[in-house]
């Protein structure tokens, strides 16, 4: 049996039915992950960021895969789901940044002005089943976290790649850059 090619799998999802739902945003989930793996290539980002970009919602896709039935309170954990889904073949450098992009949000929220206001009506929705705004304390110990930053960078392009109108690149544009990050085994 030969093993399953975690990048080979990845484009399957992409091209899953669930990668066609719009979840509430103006473009389809494939759609957001490849603008906003497209705005981190544009900002110079390492590849294991572009690559966190790309894979930030996977989770998503994966439960909708997995079925309707495990969409329910899913906002809270499609992060979680998505970086333990990704550990099986990418280091922490890609599985951190999307574990923590909903908490960035919460994280932004409590502590820059008028971030919130850029939200897209979805993503101020999903806020109140994620716990809204983070408390100062909380903030403080994700400000702490070494992989904060790159996830609050994360964070602006998943924002920002919500434009129907903006160029999205095929999913095979990335697949060389998976494929170096994919780590032996
Ligand atoms: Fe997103």
């Amino acid at each position: 049996m030969t093993p399953a090619d975690p990048v080979q799998l990845i484009a399957d999802l992409f091209a899953s039915e669930g990668a066609n739902d719009y979840f509430g945003e103006a473009v389809t989930q494939a759609e957001h992950l490849l603008q906003a793996a497209t705005l981190a290539e544009r900002a110079g980002a390492e590849p294991s960021l572009v690559a966190a970009a790309l894979l930030h919602d996977v989770g998503h896709l994966a439960l909708a895969v997995a079925g309707p039935e495990q969409m329910s309170g899913a906002d809270k954990r499609h992060n979680d789901v998505g970086a333990r889904w990704l550990a099986q073949w990418f280091g922490e450098e890609v599985t951190e940044p999307v574990r923590l992009h909903v908490a960035a949000k919460r994280y932004l929220c409590a502590t820059e002005p008028g971030y919130a206001s850029i939200l897209s009506p979805a993503s101020v929705y999903s806020l109140s089943v994620q716990g809204g705004p983070m408390g100062q304390a909380e903030a403080g110990d994700f400000a702490a976290n070494p992989y904060a930053q790159a996830a609050c960078q994360l964070r602006r392009w998943d924002d920002e790649a919500k434009d129907p109108a903006a160029p999205t690149p095929p999913f095979d544009h990335f697949r060389g850059l998976l494929a170096g990050l994919v780590r032996e085994r």
